[in-house]
């Protein structure tokens, strides 16, 4: 068949917007093609830094549903009434004016043979490397009795978005004397530090509100969680009474929740009509990831430390939440430096531009209540076939609050420059 410009617009399905896909590889352009699935903190860094730093010279293609993102990081904020949803949504029209093609669907399945991603809208999109930063998925089996149909009735919010805001109308109708019952993840999951500093902001905002008779009681599959010391000392500080956390030992095993009447039962206790549920439950890498068997027996996908790439399929890059990075976090921060070293890496492959050895960091900034947050975090690099820490470093109790201050400041700071290096 001859292939013109009007057979593969037609082919594309697409009227095809902004742009014909595919047609660059087909029609022998010299420029190589990078398709990145998945625009959040993974996908659109390492689509930024692409389009960026190769100056023109790649083809750079994002593949995101959402036109709009909303940050997970900072939803505890908004939560807690430090920040509104539009603070921690953004747009994607700075990276597209960066020479980012933006499209604007879900990626489908991924044919690792013919090296092309197969679009919702049956387009086939060539790539000479894939960047895969699809995120996470939720076991909605992991918790006996909840499912994806009671997502509505005992909101998850550990993906941003419509869920965020429910879980916040839920959060401000407890009334005084409610029970919040939240049901931590086992590991691994993303953002450790998440689902305590969550906690904190909804002791926060119930205390505002002059509810201080409501109770939040977090049932913990795991026996110690991130900053577990600090987030304690300051649930006594602020919010004496209100927060109880139960690890495994005391709690007796989650036996089920029933969503119908919000009750959770545990082999110690029997939590009837909780004010609201909150279920965190267990996670996996991203569909996309795991059906193109990117993943292991773990559910996440294995990548190569010193490079990012997966090590099943030398023509992908796995970033973020999807991959197992070793002791990296799953957290945005970190999503965004492993973006930095595989666009390294790919440059370095496609462009034969310079590459250096892979440096990773990441911090994790939580609020416990007005100035007073908490930091953990470390440097990286590939040691011994893993991501390791070469340094670490974590608040201690009993600090001074000038410092907690200053980690407040360092917080607000750190997400106007991840938004900005993300999405400017
Ligand atoms: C409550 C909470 C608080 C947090 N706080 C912090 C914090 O303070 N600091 C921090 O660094 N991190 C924090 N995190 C963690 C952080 O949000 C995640 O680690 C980060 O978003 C991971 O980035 P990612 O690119 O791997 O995935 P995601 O952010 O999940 O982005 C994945 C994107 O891929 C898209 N996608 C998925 N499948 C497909 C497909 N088939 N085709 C096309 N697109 C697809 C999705 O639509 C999504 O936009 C927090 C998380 C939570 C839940």
């Amino acid at each position: 068949m001859l292939i013109n410009r009007r057979t593969l617009l037609r082919g594309s399905g697409a009227a095809a917007g902004v742009f014909v896909l595919g047609a660059p590889a087909l029609l022998g352009q010299a420029r190589q093609r990078v398709v990145i699935i998945g625009g959040g903190p993974g996908g659109a860094t390492a689509a930024k830094y692409l389009a960026k730093d190769s100056e023109g010279k790649l083809d750079v293609v994002l593949v995101e549903p959402k036109k709009q993102f909303t940050t997970c990081f900072h939803s505890n904020l908004f939560l807690g009434d430090f920040k509104s949803f539009d603070e921690i949504t953004h747009g994607y029209e700075k990276i597209a004016a960066q020479g980012v093609r933006m499209n604007h669907q879900m990626a489908g399945s991924i044919d690792r043979d013919k090296k092309e991603v197969v679009l919702a809208d049956g387009l086939r999109l060539p790539y000479d490397r894939l960047v895969l930063s699809p995120g996470i998925d939720l076991k909605y089996d992991s918790v006996p009795g909840w499912s994806q149909q009671h997502e509505e009735t005992m909101p998850h919010a550990w993906q941003a978005g419509d869920q965020t805001r429910l879980l916040k109308a839920r959060l401000d109708a407890v009334p005084d004397g409610g029970t919040i019952v939240m049901i931590a993840p086992p590991n691994p999951y993303r953002c450790p530090p998440g689902p305590y500093e969550r906690a904190s902001m909804m002791a926060h905002v119930l205390k505002a509100k002059g509810r201080t008779k409501a109770k939040i009681v977090i049932i913990d599959p795991k026996e110690t969680f991130s900053k577990q010391g600090l987030f304690q000392e300051g649930w006594e500080k602020y919010y004496p009474g209100m927060v109880e956390w139960l690890g495994p030992k005391v709690h007796d095993g989650l036996k089920s929740v029933d969503p119908k009447t919000n009750t959770v039962e545990t082999g110690f206790e029997t939590y009837k009509n909780a004010a609201l549920v909150n279920v965190i439950p267990a996670q996996m890498a991203g569909k996309i990831a795991r059906d193109a068997q990117l993943a292991n027996q773990s559910g996440y996908c294995p990548i190569q430390p010193d490079s990012m790439k997966s090590t099943i399929d030398p023509n992908i890059y796995i970033l973020g939440d999807a991959c197992i990075a070793g002791e990296m976090p799953k957290s945005g921060f970190s999503a965004n430096s492993q973006a930095k070293v595989a666009a390294m890496m790919i440059r370095g492959e496609l462009l034969g531009a310079r590459t250096f050895p892979a440096r990773y960091a990441n911090t994790c900034w939580s609020l416990i209540e007005t100035g007073d947050v908490v930091k953990v975090g470390g440097a990286y690099e590939a040691k011994e076939g893993a991501i390791k820490a070469s340094s670490t470093f974590v608040s201690k109790t009993g600090e001074d609050a000038d410092l907690r201050k200053q980690n407040a400041q360092e917080n607000t700071g750190w997400y106007a420059g991840i938004i900005a290096d993300m999405f400017g």
